[in-house]
Order: C-alpha cells, then structure tokens, then sequence
C-alpha cells in the first residue's frame, strides 16, 4: 500500500514541491518499502527515534527533524540531519551551530512561525521571527544555513481557516524573502492540507498518515 500511496501524493505534487514522508512512530521496514519505491526524504519528531532509524537504514536517506526540538537532543541528530524545520528560538540555533561545528558539517534550518489559531502550536509570531532573522549574533553561527520557513495550520476540518492560514504565511515568506534572499523554502501542508498549501505557496509538503496509514498513537 505504501508505494501505491506515495505514487498517488506524487501524482498531484508539482516537480518544484519537495515531499517530506513523515514515518514518526512507524517502522523501519515501512521505511523501507518506501524507500524501495523511490523515497528519499523522510521527517521524524523524535530526536532519539530518527537517529536509531539513521542507524538501521541506508545512509543516502535525507533525514528532517519537524518536530519541536529540545537542545538538549540537538547532540544525537548533528552528526546526520539535513533540515531542522522547528527551530523557534535563539538558544536552539545557538546549540545546533555548536554541535554542527563540532561535528564539521553545516545543517540547514526552517523557523518555525506560529499560524494556527490554537494556543498548543509551536512556533513565533512574525515579529518574534523578524528579530530573530535580524539577531546580530546569527553572523556568528557559520555552520547553520536558515534556508526558510515553516509553519503548521490549525486543527479544523474549516478549510477556508487553513487557507487562511497559508496564505498569510506566504504573504509573510514573500516579504522577508526580500531582506533575506536566503530563504527559499516554504514548508507547510499535511496530509490533510497539502494540496491547499501548495495552491497557496508552499515548496515542501509533510505528509505522514497519507502515505504510512493511520498512526497507532499520536504525538
Ligand atoms: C506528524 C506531523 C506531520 C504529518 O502529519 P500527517 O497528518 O500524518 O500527514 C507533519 N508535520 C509535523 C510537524 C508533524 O508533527
């Protein structure tokens, strides 16, 4: 089912659209037959999970962190991650350019900005993201790249509220994108929204249940 699935979500993504297989809590054998189907990215929330999985599977695998990250785990991913979508604050920036320093490597990262309605999301409000892209001391962190933006919509089947949501993320994007001609990627859409997010913008979808089923728990 999963290839048959991933070939359907292809289908209907543009060339220039990046699709995230978000496997978080599925196993490595699901992985796999993703993998066996052409996949190469793949999204995990979970620090330690995504190293065990980096351990067991082939290491051509791009793997993205798009869950909220502590720093205090950013050590168990530095060694391998491609894109961290979540990052929402100075101290985690500081931390992920200190343990890819060390590591001798640069990892690429998304802010995250908050456009859900909900008070659980994370994320900044385009102010706090505004001072953080202008933080005199990012200068300083040479083995980070801020590629882009992400940002998660609200939990309602309102489709016009989400739309919304996008919408205003992509107006945002465009603006800041002018300042800095460095963000180039627009992440936002889930299984439930992707097509919505990618009419209003978006450059990288996350799909999870849509390829992998239904998850057993969630997080
Ligand atoms: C779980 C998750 C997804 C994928 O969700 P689905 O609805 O299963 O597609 C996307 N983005 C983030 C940040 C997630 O935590």
């Amino acid at each position: 089912m999963i290839k048959e699935n991933l070939q359907h979500i292809k289908a209907q993504i543009p060339s220039n659209v990046t699709l995230v297989a978000v496997s978080k809590t599925k196993p490595k054998e699901d992985i796999l037959e993703a993998y066996q189907a052409g996949q190469r990215v793949f999204g995990e929330n979970k620090a330690q999970e995504m190293q065990a999985k980096h351990e067991a599977l082939p290491k051509d695998i791009e793997w993205h962190l798009i869950g909220h990250l502590q720093s205090n785990k950013v050590k168990y991913i530095a060694p391998f991650v491609k894109l961290i979508h979540s990052v929402d604050s100075l101290a985690l920036l500081k931390e992920i350019n200190h343990r890819a320093e060390q590591n001798k490597r640069t990892i690429d990262v998304l802010l995250q900005v908050k456009i859900a309605q909900e008070e659980s999301k994370f994320g900044m409000d385009t102010q706090t993201c505004l001072e953080l892209l202008n933080h005199p001391e990012i200068k300083s962190f040479k083995n980070i790249s801020i590629i882009g933006l992400m940002g998660m919509s609200s939990l309602t089947d309102d489709m016009s509220q989400v739309r919304k949501e996008f919408k205003f993320l992509k107006t945002f994007f465009d603006k800041v994108s002018i300042d800095f001609p460095q963000l180039k990627v627009l992440s936002m859409g889930m299984s439930g929204d992707y097509k919505i997010a990618i009419e209003e913008g978006s450059n990288m979808v996350r799909v999870g249940s849509s390829i992998f089923g239904e998850r057993n728990y969630t997080i």
